[in-house]
């Protein structure tokens, strides 16, 4: 690092934010029982605008399951598939399970004791296993999130379940990066946030247009890391170590 730049300075946040792509998002949902044994799904996204979404049983999600090995040209009632719409709808309730999960709650508990401590917090190298809203294959990475304190720190394992809630809904990466920048930022109030993305979707390794070893990397920096040059440039240099 460049000894010479004084980290303190200019590490004030930027008042005026203005975001790099129009980005909406899912806060959060309500799950509500019904009558008929149908799930309902509550979501609010960043417009105020609410979708409630009727949730299909458990045995219509298994059809769908039977529909679609129809379609790749399986015969669903074959020995070896039998239980495989089973497994499938189960794994889902895994792969999709951050819609029943507020990051912003996760993150509403912070300590207040900083010990003065006002450096960069760093929590890097959190593999994670997402799905892309294009075509549900799954996009396979780390995320590196940094966080400048002002007066509230968090407990370093809430970064990486924040990571893990979004990463378990549809996502494009664009979206997903710049969530997790967001919900700190909402939450802890810092002084700066950096979040950086580094994935290889797999419908792009394994179908389309076909390249393996491609990883797309993504970043998203608000306040300090956002307006000064240093401060991103150190966060930088701490994940490429
Ligand atoms: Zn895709």
């Amino acid at each position: 690092m460049d000894h010479l730049i004084d980290p303190h300075v200019s590490r004030k946040r930027n008042s005026s934010k203005h975001w790099a792509c129009d980005i909406r998002e899912v806060k959060g949902s309500d799950v509500v029982e019904l009558n008929d044994n149908k799930e309902k799904f509550s979501q609010t996204d960043d417009d105020g605008v609410a979708s409630d979404l009727a949730r299909p049983t458990q045995a219509e999600a298994e059809d769908a399951v039977r529909t679609l090995l129809k379609w790749a040209g399986e015969d669903p009632n074959r020995q070896g598939l039998i239980d495989t719409p089973k497994r499938v709808v189960k794994s889902y309730l895994e792969f999709y399970d951050g819609y029943k999960h507020d990051p912003r709650e996760i993150l509403s508990r912070t300590f207040d004791e900083t010990g003065g401590y006002d450096e960069m917090v760093i929590m890097r190298n959190i593999r994670f296993e997402s799905h892309c809203e294009h075509h549900m294959a799954p996009i396979i990475g780390h995320a590196h999130v940094a966080y400048i304190p002002d007066e509230r720190v968090v407990g370093i394992s809430k970064l990486a379940r924040v990571v893990e809630v979004f990463a378990k809904r549809l996502q494009i990466q664009e979206r997903f990066t710049a969530q997790i920048a967001k919900a700190i930022d909402d939450t802890l109030k810092p002084i700066g946030v950096g979040v950086v993305i580094d994935a290889v979707h797999e419908c792009m390794t394994t179908r389309g247009v076909q390249k393996p070893g491609v990883s797309m990397v993504t970043n998203f920096m608000l306040g300090s890391f956002r307006d000064n040059s240093a401060t991103r440039a150190e966060f930088m240099s701490m994940i490429e170590k």
